[in-house]
């Protein structure tokens, strides 16, 4: 397909905004950026959609979400203060009041929530891989399926390590252009050192992206630092022994092997300077979740130090049990304005690179972009496109969503899947999770 759409504003985050500016897209590629008039000239063969009062900017990415417990938004609420009895409450649901197919159900309907957000890429840690990776390629969403990985018992740890190997086997078969699988050691609490060590060998010989939860609790902290505390002790409940390594999660992680494969790790947020270089020297990458980390009461990341430090980052909403949308425009306003609380200037600008996570409109990158509009009366008036976009939009004000090319979402209707049945399966799902 060949394409031009055209807008008051074009935002290519690599280069400066063009006002009445047009990209060109021929199949998954973007052929050409720059004023509208040029755009046409040179490309006059292609179809022309104009946009009108809207900004095009490259596709928002979220670098860490869980889209299969989209059924469970707001249904945590009153385990919140006790991170122990949320994660029991989330894990019966899961595994005990959860069909196969509600599951498929709940990651398809986060899925469009995320198209409809101009989402055009998830990082997606799941325990039901397959059908999160399904839901992806249902919506037409580009992204990594990371298949979770438990175990807190070092002398299970090998046969729990088989079983994550025969599901990453299996889950190659479902892989795509848009869609790849990927491994999740779920967090330093819920996975012993034995098998981390394994799962990083195992994504080094086989080249699969690593993502898990680092330092998101003063639990894990203690739990690693000390050896004590709410985590501590639930492990000596159920009889199983752990061994403090005495060191915080980052250089926990470093010993066991995780950082050696470049990982992906959310939140961050009991990290220090040295904590931080030893992400940067070994190419670790950080899924900053600020809303999910204020929501359970664990903290602030220190964000403006990440970026200061010119460590890789991106947004993330985490799952909506614990946010409650998955929102990266919603998400970069919160965390510009929680650094600016402490005392750091973050830009609209910096804000919206981090939001799209290393994208960019320009000749020859992937095709994948969203386009939102500034009509809305809490965006007008508008002067500068990157600031209504952090300070004055949200996801629900994105209009167009295209991803390698395909438009995934336009005017109100998610293209390749019908809403109208998720719908009604999502309410049937909740009544039943309410019992
Ligand atoms: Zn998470």
């Amino acid at each position: 397909m060949t394409t031009i759409y055209s807008a008051r504003w074009v935002v290519p985050v690599s280069a400066t905004p063009i006002e009445n500016g047009a990209v060109a897209i021929a199949g998954e590629r973007i052929a050409g950026v720059g004023p509208q008039a040029e755009i046409v000239e040179r490309f006059p063969e292609f179809r022309v959609e104009q946009l009108g009062d809207a900004v095009i900017l490259p596709g928002l990415v979220n670098t860490h979400t869980h889209l299969e417990l989209t059924a469970m938004r707001g249904y945590l609420e009153n385990e919140e203060t006790d991170f122990f009895a949320w994660l029991r409450k989330l894990t019966r649901a899961r595994l005990e009041l959860m069909t196969v197919d509600d599951i498929r159900v709940s990651a398809t309907w986060g899925a469009c929530e995320a198209v409809r957000a101009g989402i055009t890429s998830v990082a997606d840690a799941s325990d039901a891989a397959s059908m999160s990776m399904m839901a992806l390629r249902d919506v037409g969403l580009r992204g990594v399926v990371y298949q979770e990985s438990f175990g807190p018992d070092a002398r299970l740890a090998q046969d729990n390590f088989e079983k994550l190997k025969t599901k990453v086997h299996e889950l190659r078969g479902l892989e795509s252009e848009l869609v790849r699988v990927g491994v999740s050691p779920h967090a330093p609490y819920t996975v012993c050192g034995p098998q981390l060590e394994m799962i990083a060998g195992f994504a080094s010989d086989e080249a699969l992206p690593l993502m898990m939860h680092a330092a998101e609790s003063d639990a894990e902290d203690m739990l690693l630092r000390k050896g004590c505390g709410a985590f501590a002790e639930g492990l000596a409940r159920r009889e199983i022994e752990w061994k403090a390594p005495g060191v915080s999660t980052i250089q926990y992680l470093k010993q066991v092997g995780v950082l050696d494969v470049h990982p992906l790790l959310a939140h961050c947020i009991r990290v220090d300077d040295h904590d931080i270089e030893t992400l940067i020297n070994t190419g670790s990458s950080v899924a900053h979740c600020p809303k999910s980390n204020a929501k359970l009461g664990h903290g602030r990341a220190p964000f403006a130090k990440f970026l200061q430090a010119g460590l890789a980052v991106g947004f993330g909403s985490d799952s909506v049990a614990s946010n409650n949308t998955c929102d990266i425009l919603e998400e970069a306003r919160f965390a510009t304005l929680t650094a600016r609380a402490g005392g750091a200037h973050i830009t609209a600008a910096h804000a919206l690179r981090v939001a799209t996570f290393g994208g960019e409109l320009s000749e020859g990158a992937p095709a994948d972009l969203a386009a939102v509009s500034i009509t809305g009366t809490h965006q007008l008036p508008n002067y500068d496109p990157c600031s209504t976009l952090i300070f004055a939009s949200s996801g629900r004000d994105v209009i167009l969503t295209v991803i390698a090319g395909r438009e995934v979402y336009r005017d109100g209707r998610v293209s390749n899947v019908d809403e109208d049945r998720l719908r009604a399966r999502l309410l049937e799902i909740s009544r039943r999770l309410n019992g």
